[in-house]
């Protein structure tokens, strides 16, 4: 058996003449039906043309699977096209292929920045002029379900993409990789000898493949890298430290014998710098997890709710997998590897996409209509409409500038401006061009598009 292609351009999506979704084709197949007239183009992120002469029914569909690894700042979602072929033995093997990758960026650091500035904006007004306010009713609470909005964001974000990929391409499966990490036996206090022994060894080696990833393989206190690294703990144990992972850091054993059962501030007094660097870092893995522990149900309840079968496998999964193949960590290859495959009797993933597109959620703008300054006092009134000559604020657009220095013809998102001289970014810089020389291409939606390149290695061939 021959496999085509390691690396390849990402798949265009493909509707039917009627709109309803097809299998995805190479581009230079699409560039050949647009140009002979016997496509459209119906989207341009994620690329979609539509056929104007065959139907759904005149159609081959096989069907996709949509793969989706969830994280707390961004989520990979691959659309990839399994099939069982015969192997060199007369075996049957599971070849995958990536057609098409998206890295998700949601903003909910920002929603949650956003939300506290608001909060003090409203403090300060309510404390400025100051009266009596009978107390209200203690006895508030959420709803069943409620999520703060900064969490709520990742969720609908991820189901919104979800729904579009679902529009565009024929997804008959989803395969979720859904971890529970380690923050239940880390953060009951639980000892890790324990936990280690008990539980075969799980949960250490997530705790260790997690502290690997944040202290990147170095010491923490002196950065050495490439020596046995123990598990070292902040605050000592003997002096009341608990073995959660905001206590633990890598060190390496002479640093760990030197600092004993002192506290990390004694330990680090003549290093102030080094002292404010882990303090910072131990406390940002508990916060992410959280934020993966407290979004998993509801996201796979809600993916459930489409109505496709939705497969779950674990992160260890998807780490054996990209392995297996020497590929890097993204959160696209990530999710091009969730589900199983058995390398050892030949399975592999043979092609992967070269580009992921890359969607930033970065919302619709702000209906507030007065900006303020940083103490919440309206500074600049703001205009009722957002639309200005047909344009909103972070439509696609194609711009052909007659003379100039960025004379030409350029692709981009448009920030509008009231006089009509609206502002637009394109990825070699900003520049202001007048809204007569622009031409639509896609509605504003909440999201910023770029293309990434992947970071794949030359394709290990596992069978040939
Ligand atoms: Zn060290």
């Amino acid at each position: 058996m021959s496999y085509p292609g390691g690396v390849g351009a990402g798949r265009v999506l493909v509707l039917s003449k009627e709109g309803r979704p097809l299998m995805p084709c190479h581009p230079a197949r699409a560039r050949e039906l647009l140009g002979r007239g016997r496509a459209v183009v119906s989207r341009h992120m994620p690329f979609t043309i539509r056929l104007k002469d065959r139907t759904h029914a005149d159609s081959a569909v096989d069907g996709v699977q949509l793969r989706i690894d969830p994280g707390s700042k961004g989520t990979g979602l691959s659309l990839t096209d399994e099939k069982k072929e015969p192997g060199q033995h007369g075996t049957i093997v599971t070849v995958r292929r990536g057609l098409f990758s998206v890295e998700l960026r949601h903003r909910g650091g920002e929603i949650h920045t956003r939300m506290r500035q608001r909060a003090g904006y409203r403090h300060r007004r309510r404390s400025a002029n100051r009266r009596y306010r009978a107390p209200r009713s203690h006895n508030r609470t959420n709803p069943p379900g409620w999520l703060p909005p900064s969490l709520r964001h990742r969720v609908d974000t991820i189901l919104s993409m979800v729904d579009r990929l679902r529009r565009h391409a024929p997804v008959t499966e989803i395969h979720l990789e859904s971890n529970g990490f380690d923050t239940l036996s880390m953060s009951a206090g639980e000892t890790l000898e324990g936990s280690v022994h008990e539980q075969g060894g799980l949960v250490g080696t997530t705790t260790r493949a997690r502290l690997r990833t944040l202290w990147q393989n170095a010491c923490a206190y002196c950065d050495v890298t490439d020596v046995p690294l123990n598990i070292e703990h902040v605050v000592p144990r003997s002096r009341g430290g608990s073995d959660r992972v905001s206590n633990l850091v890598l060190s390496c054993v002479p640093c760990n014998k030197a600092k004993g059962a002192a506290p990390v501030e004694t330990f680090l007094a003549h290093r102030p710098d080094r002292l404010a660097k882990i303090f910072q870092q131990v406390r940002a893995p508990l916060r992410d997890a959280a934020a993966m522990n407290t979004t998993r149900l509801q996201l796979t309840g809600a993916l459930n709710a489409l109505g496709l079968p939705v497969l779950l496998w674990t992160g260890a999964d998807t780490h054996r997998q990209r392995t297996a193949m020497g590929l890097a960590k993204t959160h696209t290859l990530d999710a091009l590897c969730v589900g199983a495959l058995e390398h050892a009797s030949g399975d592999a993933i043979v092609r992967l996409p070269a580009h992921a597109m890359v969607a930033k959620a970065v919302g619709r703008g702000s209906y507030a209509r007065t900006t303020p300054d940083r103490f919440g006092f309206p500074r600049l009134r703001r205009g009722r409409t957002k639309q200005h000559f047909g344009y909103v604020t972070g439509d696609l657009v194609r711009a052909c500038v007659p003379v100039g220095k960025w004379a030409g013809s350029w692709t981009g998102r448009v920030s509008v401006r009231a006089r009509g001289q609206h502002s637009l970014a394109t990825s070699v810089g900003r520049f202001s061009v007048s809204h007569a020389c622009l031409r639509l291409l896609q509605r504003a939606d909440g999201y910023a598009y770029a293309a990434r390149r992947e970071p794949v290695p030359p394709m290990p061939r596992k069978t040939t």
